[in-house]
């Protein structure tokens, strides 16, 4: 398999590539433009602030490229602010970033007192998991091909579109991988066509 891009601008990146060395998978880091010219079988955006991460790919001139690459097909699997990246959609009227997923996030959706707890669901296709929330958002709509594939007390809180993956929970910090699993079966598959 290609190595996964981390996007390691910002944020919990640190945790996705201990997971990726675990299940054997090649990682590399993207701080800079060059860092894309790589080969890459598949995108991770990690959690952290979406602003701020958002701010950040601009300026790098990352911005362009990696939604260039989403939109022709590189898998990507966006936790937490990484999904708020690939929303076409926020609430509150703030400006998208990458915008290729058919979804729409409520930031800080659970509150900034309350932001963070544990709990255990169904994930479509998976099965039961632990999912861990850090002052996250949830998915308020989706539309077009973009899917739920998961929900926590009937808030979105997972979802899949094509070879785009974001969950508003931290599988890298709960001790199952599949999550992360899931995502490299739809890197596997993506390189196999
Ligand atoms: N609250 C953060 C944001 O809005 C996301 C939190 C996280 O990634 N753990 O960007």
């Amino acid at each position: 398999m290609s190595a996964i891009g981390i996007l390691a601008v910002q944020g919990a990146f640190l945790e996705h590539e201990q997971i990726l060395s675990r299940l054997g998978v090649p990682w590399f880091e993207i701080r800079q433009k060059r860092d894309l010219e790589r080969p890459m079988g598949g995108l991770l955006l990690p959690g952290g602030e979406s602003t701020v991460m958002g701010k950040l790919l601009r300026e790098l001139e990352l911005f362009s490229p990696l939604r260039e690459a989403i939109q022709k097909g590189l898998p990507v699997f966006g936790t937490c602010a990484g999904l708020i990246l690939l929303a076409s959609r926020l609430q509150n009227g703030e400006p998208a970033h990458l915008a290729t997923m058919e979804i729409s996030a409520r930031r800080n959706a659970y509150g900034r007192q309350l932001g963070s707890f544990h709990t255990e669901e169904e994930f479509r296709g998976i099965g039961k998991i632990p999912m861990t929330f850090i002052r996250a958002p949830i998915i308020e709509q989706v539309w077009g091909d973009a899917e739920i594939l998961a929900e926590v007390d009937g808030k979105a809180v997972a979802a899949r579109q094509g070879n785009q993956l974001a969950t508003a929970f931290h599988p890298e910090l709960t001790d199952s991988l599949a999550v992360h699993e899931y995502f490299l079966e739809m890197v596997s598959k993506a390189e196999r066509i």
